[in-house]
């Protein structure tokens, strides 16, 4: 099913010099297209090599360039994909060339779009698409790869298999008004229902493992003055030497740092605070520092080993949990007071920040602590975003609805709205938007030319 009416066109890769550029046309007439420009359409799937002339048979290039025919092309359309030298003035002359011949210019993510439109990809692997561009790390992109092989996809599946089977064995009781559902079938819904909810809960729980996965391990740096914190930040980002970036706050004065641990992004939350003394003078940093620590997938909890166990400020230590911070007792090159006389219940490690001791042992520690929040289902690894999450929530809260409803022996009519509010709530997932608004959102995150 080829729904797409018109030709787009649009650089695929980023404006800039490099060796070379991709520029896509797509949408019914491109094999008319590719034979105006190149002279042929040649068998799809088959680079080519021709001199790139435009309307006015002015050369611009010499390109590579491959047709790849309805409906195996990724939009699902007849595409054409030119690579010419990474020029962005040669790119340029390509896509304003295309659009002299009738295509006009993709908007963001038009080209997914399309894919979706023409069943090539669901809601949730087009979504994946986007992940895939943008993961930073061995784990984030091994999360976008399942998406986009359809693994939350085939979890919506099951679930939706399974809610229409319920919503089926209902509605056989509308049609006899008179009868009311038997109390073993009463039962027996009941207990499907509670299994659908667990399902939608373990999906939910996916939710932090692909903030995680997505935004990189939101992280705060907690410690007395002069416990090594920023010797600890320069060694990690030194010593990975994978700095992505450094962005001040927009709306605080905090700084974050991106920074790849192992098989992680860590978001490093850098916070005023973190720097300023915690005993009552600085306030304020500390204040700041709990406004971040608030939204925190992590702490590492910074202790000079040479010193006594601190009590930190209380308004950090309420934060601060075994499930959530690892323990790091620093200058661990000197001689300490021993671990015994410094009882924990954290999750600990001994490192030196300065000689770059056990740093190792660390990044073990913070990538055992992501690791720990993925959840399979399945044996495929689902990291749901917030999309998904808020359908999901939607839908979890029509099924307890509806479950209280069995319980509470309403009639049977009373509860196929419920069903199918959670019906439609799981379809968005997938994909069964009927909302043009929500598609539109959704792909004006893309960049132009995917
Ligand atoms: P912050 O105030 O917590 O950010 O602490 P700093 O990173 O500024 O470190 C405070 C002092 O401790 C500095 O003089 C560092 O050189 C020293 N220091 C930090 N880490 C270590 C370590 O692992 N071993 C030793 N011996 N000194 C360290």
């Amino acid at each position: 099913m080829v729904t797409s009416k018109d030709m787009i066109a649009a650089l695929a890769t980023p404006v800039g010099t490099s060796a070379i550029a991709v520029v896509r046309a797509s949408g019914p007439g491109t094999s008319a297209l590719t034979k105006a420009i190149f002279g042929e359409v040649p068998q799809p799937r088959v680079s080519r090599h021709s001199d790139y002339r435009d309307r006015d048979a002015r050369l611009l290039d010499d390109v590579l360039f491959t047709f790849f025919e309805a409906p195996n092309s990724y939009t699902g359309d007849d595409t054409l994909e030119i690579s010419c030298h990474g020029n962005p003035y040669i790119a340029r002359l390509i896509v304003a060339d295309l659009l002299a011949r009738g295509c006009r210019p993709a908007e963001a993510g038009e080209f997914t779009r399309r894919a979706f439109l023409n069943g090539r990809l669901d809601l949730s692997q087009a979504e994946a698409v986007m992940d895939l561009i943008h993961a930073r790390s061995e784990r984030a992109l091994a999360a976008a790869n399942e998406q986009l092989r359809g693994a939350l996809g085939r979890a919506m599946e099951r679930i939706i298999a399974q809610l229409v089977n319920i919503t089926a064995r209902i509605e056989a009781y509308i049609d006899f008004p008179e009868e009311d559902l038997p109390p073993e079938d009463r039962r027996a819904i009941q207990g499907d229902l509670e299994i659908l909810i667990q399902e939608t809960n373990r999906l939910l729980v996916t939710g932090q493992y692909g903030a995680m996965v997505r935004e990189g391990i939101r992280t705060v740096i907690v410690g007395e003055p002069n416990a090594g914190k920023s010797s600890l930040l320069n060694r990690l980002v030194g010593r990975d030497r994978a700095l992505v970036s450094t962005e001040p706050g927009t709306t605080r004065d905090y700084l974050e740092e991106t920074l790849s641990v192992g098989p992680h992004l860590l978001r490093l939350v850098d916070t005023a605070g973190l720097h300023e003394a915690p005993s009552g003078l600085e306030r304020r940093g500390i204040e700041k520092t709990v406004e971040q620590a608030r939204d925190a997938h992590l702490f590492l909890w910074v202790v000079d080993a040479t010193r006594p166990f601190p009590i930190p400020p209380t308004s950090i230590s309420a934060l601060l949990k075994p499930t959530n911070t690892v323990v790091v007792f620093n200058k661990c090159d000197l001689p300490g007071v021993p671990l015994s006389e410094s009882p924990v219940a954290f999750p600990h490690v001994r490192v030196s920040a300065l000689t770059g001791q056990n740093v190792d042992g660390l990044i073990d520690r913070i990538s055992g602590f992501a690791d720990s929040c993925k959840t399979e289902i399945g044996d495929e690894i689902v990291a749901i975003n917030a999309r998904h999450s808020f359908a999901l929530e939607r839908a979890k809260s029509a099924l307890l609805v509806a479950s209280s409803k069995v319980v509470g022996r309403e009639p049977v009519e009373l509860l196929a709205s419920d069903l199918r509010e959670a019906l439609d709530a799981f379809g968005e997932i997938a994909g069964k938007v009927d909302s043009e608004a929500v598609l539109d959102q959704l792909f004006a995150t893309f960049c132009i030319g995917k």
